[in-house]
């Protein structure tokens, strides 16, 4: 089979042959019809200091997919041959303290597919049948594909109620512009976006946003103002990873606001200590989705509203044949982009 491989330690990808995996006892294989290209892809593909500190070659690499079962192991009762399906890339242990709990998000022995074992970059990948998400035979396999970023949206945006609260979202990219949909799904009053990119703001408003701002042409205090917002925002969605954005944010919250922090910064960076707590904010680390109360979220909140289905498609800004990785790869650089989808269908 066909398959996006890091080969050795360094820079770049190689499209080559390598074996059909087989599914071992509790293990599920997906003919991969679709698959998202993510930032940790890139930094795969770059191979930073974090890429070359937890890859281990030879690695296939992408986790965000959407496909068929074509075989199952011993003892998998769950799923059966045929059936459309989106995954989890995050496998736990089972057995820490937190899985033991029902907590499996927190699990301290997470490995991540694409990352520590063999990703969806390819024609098959294999996964755990518990990381296993049945999708409808009919859904979008383009929408199929973004369920784990917007896992990471809907976990992000639904740590905190939002109904009447004014949001902030700092960062447009296909996180950001998902959870600003989400959050006019669930009823904010407010919703404020800040990006550097004029694309990706524009992104943000078709999504739902009421004010889109560039921060390095527009104060949020300003936005505040157009909106006639006296005090602050309510609810934080950092989505950015920016310690810009991070301090703004931080600044603009009202007494008594709520963040939800789930871009990744490079390095460590200060923040305004004072100001967080004597504005009594809470702070919440966001990593990955709830398992699986996230999964059940998003998907009850996609099937009963067309306007957040048509929302989150329209992040989805394009799609590339597999063999035409470079160009996808590209494309998610120049920052001119939405989400964008590899084809492996054929
Ligand atoms: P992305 O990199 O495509 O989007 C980040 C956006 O932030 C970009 O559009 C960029 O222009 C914008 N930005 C940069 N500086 C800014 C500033 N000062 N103010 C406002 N916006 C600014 O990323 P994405 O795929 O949408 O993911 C969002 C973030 O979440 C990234 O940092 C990513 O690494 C992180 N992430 C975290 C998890 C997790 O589980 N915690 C999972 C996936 C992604």
């Amino acid at each position: 089979m066909r398959a996006l491989v890091k080969t050795t330690p360094g820079p770049g990808l190689e499209l080559i042959d390598v074996p059909e995996p087989t599914p071992g006892p509790g293990e599920v294989k997906i003919r991969v019809l679709r698959a998202g290209l993510c930032g940790t892809d890139v930094h795969l593909h770059d191979w930073d200091d974090w890429a070359a500190s937890v890859v281990r070659t030879p690695m296939t690499i992408g986790h965000e997919f959407f496909g068929e079962v074509s075989d199952i192991g011993a003892g998998v009762t769950s799923v059966q041959p045929g059936q459309r399906v989106s995954g989890e890339g995050h496998i736990v242990c089972g057995m820490c303290r937190n899985c033991r709990a029902g907590r499996r998000q927190l699990c301290i022995h997470t490995i991540g597919v694409g990352v520590d074992r063999d990703g969806a970059f390819a024609d098959y990948v294999v996964i755990p049948a518990t990381n296993v998400w049945t999708q409808p035979d009919d859904l979008d396999p383009d929408l199929g594909a973004v369920f784990d970023p917007l896992g990471n949206a809907t976990h992000t945006a639904l740590s905190f109620p939002l109904a009447g609260e004014d949001v902030l979202v700092t960062g447009a990219g296909p996180i950001g512009v998902m959870a600003t949909a989400i959050a006019r799904h669930v009823g904010a009053r407010f919703v404020v976006v800040s990006d550097l990119s004029p694309f990706r703001l524009d992104l943000a408003r078709k999504a739902g946003a009421d004010l889109v701002l560039d921060p390095s042409r527009t104060s949020l205090r300003e936005a505040m103002d157009d909106l006639g917002m006296k005090e602050g925002f309510d609810i934080g969605l950092e989505m950015s990873g920016a310690p810009a954005a991070v301090d703004a944010m931080i600044g603009t919250m009202n007494h008594g606001g709520r963040i939800a922090m789930l871009g990744l910064p490079s390095d460590p960076y200060p923040i305004d200590w004072a100001k967080v707590i004597t504005h009594m904010l809470t702070i919440k680390g966001i990593y990955g989705r709830e398992m699986y109360d996230t999964w059940y979220a998003m998907s009850a909140m996609l099937q009963t509203s067309a306007a957040l289905r048509d929302a989150v498609r329209s992040v989805i800004t394009h799609r590339f044949a597999a063999v035409d990785f470079a160009e996808a790869f590209s494309t998610v650089r120049s920052g001119e982009c939405g989400k964008v989808i590899l084809d492996w269908s054929h």
